[in-house]
């Protein structure tokens, strides 16, 4: 463990929440904590069996019995989980004819689509009433309709500027808020791309923070940036400003990592960021990170690994407390206790 985690990094860490327009990454945790665990599970909807996948929808016979499991395993869990407010893309690659028009397929969607409101989640009480009664979730916004058209079928907001995302981004919340779903204000984005337009939508509508950057070959380092799918150049192990009032978190951890990354990254201090996905096999696709029982069976033994070698000494939490935690907006002591010098301090470092 590294002394910068106590006594002057508070300051400085106080010092760098404070200062609003201070990009890069944040390195210093709560006294006593070293390094981080959270994990996110992607594509959440109210698909049942019965529909052309399973994402949730099947509440506790479904995909989630296993996160269930794995949540009553380790009670010092704590999960993300990204719903999707109106579902509608059935498959993820594009295997229309218009595939092949030029001009055409950049404009029709090139997959079979769900009609609008049909995954709608005013329109499922008793999935909304589950997820919100779940212990130790706290869910975040995953796009939209989770579909675009071209052949990037699910990269919904690439081709949106400011204003369109701004826009679906204000209808995905009025979803959430009219199904009386309880949410955190976060966003991975459907594709990982997370746009410049995307990223000025969401401080317009008050998403405070994303995770749009995933990165989980590159070599474990503190300096480790991010260079596969989202955002590149971005912090692969610790959070990072990546504009007032936007932080960003990335993914750096899923089913086909071996267990030394995960060491790794938490004897540097980072934050283990782990990824799945609720369906495991969805039409033409297989998520190498779909939860099933190897997935999380490989969690639990990965869980009790960590907990045995770095006991309190890693703090078990959300994207959305983590994020609210390096907020301005966080703790009003925290703007009481700031104190001048050390802000002037950092920015002089
Ligand atoms: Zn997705």
């Amino acid at each position: 463990m590294d002394g910068w985690q106590f006594g002057p990094a508070q300051e400085l860490r106080q010092a760098f929440i404070l200062d609003d327009n201070r990009l890069g990454p944040i390195h210093w945790y709560c006294p006593g904590k070293s390094a981080v665990v959270v994990m996110s599970i992607d594509d959440i909807f109210p698909g049942t069996s019965k529909s052309a996948y399973e994402a949730g929808g099947d509440l506790e016979k479904g995909a989630l019995r296993h996160v269930l499991w794995l949540l009553d395993r380790h009670p010092q869990l704590q999960l993300t989980f990204f719903v999707t407010p109106d579902w509608r893309r059935i498959a993820p690659i594009a295997d229309r004819l218009g595939r092949h028009v030029p001009w055409l397929r950049d404009r029709v969607y090139l997959t079979k689509i769900l009609p609008k409101g049909t995954m709608d989640l005013r329109n499922h009480p008793e999935f909304v009433a589950f997820l919100n009664a779940l212990p130790r979730t706290e869910i975040a916004l995953h796009g939209l309709h989770h579909v675009n058209p071209g052949p990037s079928v699910s990269v919904e907001f690439e081709h949106q500027d400011r204003a369109g995302c701004a826009a679906m981004l204000a209808e995905a919340l009025q979803i959430f808020d009219e199904a009386g779903l309880r949410y955190v204000r976060g966003l991975q984005p459907p594709g990982w791309t997370c746009t410049a337009a995307l990223q000025q939508a969401c401080r317009d509508i008050g998403i405070e923070w994303v995770t749009s950057a995933r990165d989980v070959v590159s070599l474990v380092s503190k300096d480790a940036r991010t260079a596969m799918s989202g955002l590149t150049g971005v912090s692969m192990l610790f959070p990072e400003r990546i504009a007032a009032g936007l932080l960003h978190i990335s993914s750096n951890f899923q089913a086909t990592s071996v267990p030394e990354r995960a060491f790794d990254i938490l004897d540097a201090g980072g934050v283990l960021s782990i990824k799945a996905h609720i369906t495991k096999n969805v039409p033409g696709h297989t998520h190498l990170d779909g939860v099933d029982d190897l997935y999380m069976n490989y969690l639990d033994r990965l869980f009790c690994d960590i907990e045995e070698r770095y006991g309190d000494t890693v703090e078990w939490t959300t994207l959305g407390q983590l994020a609210s935690s390096l907020s301005v907006s966080s703790a009003p002591s925290l703007v009481e206790n700031a104190a001048p010098e050390a802000i002037a301090a950092y920015r002089a470092a």
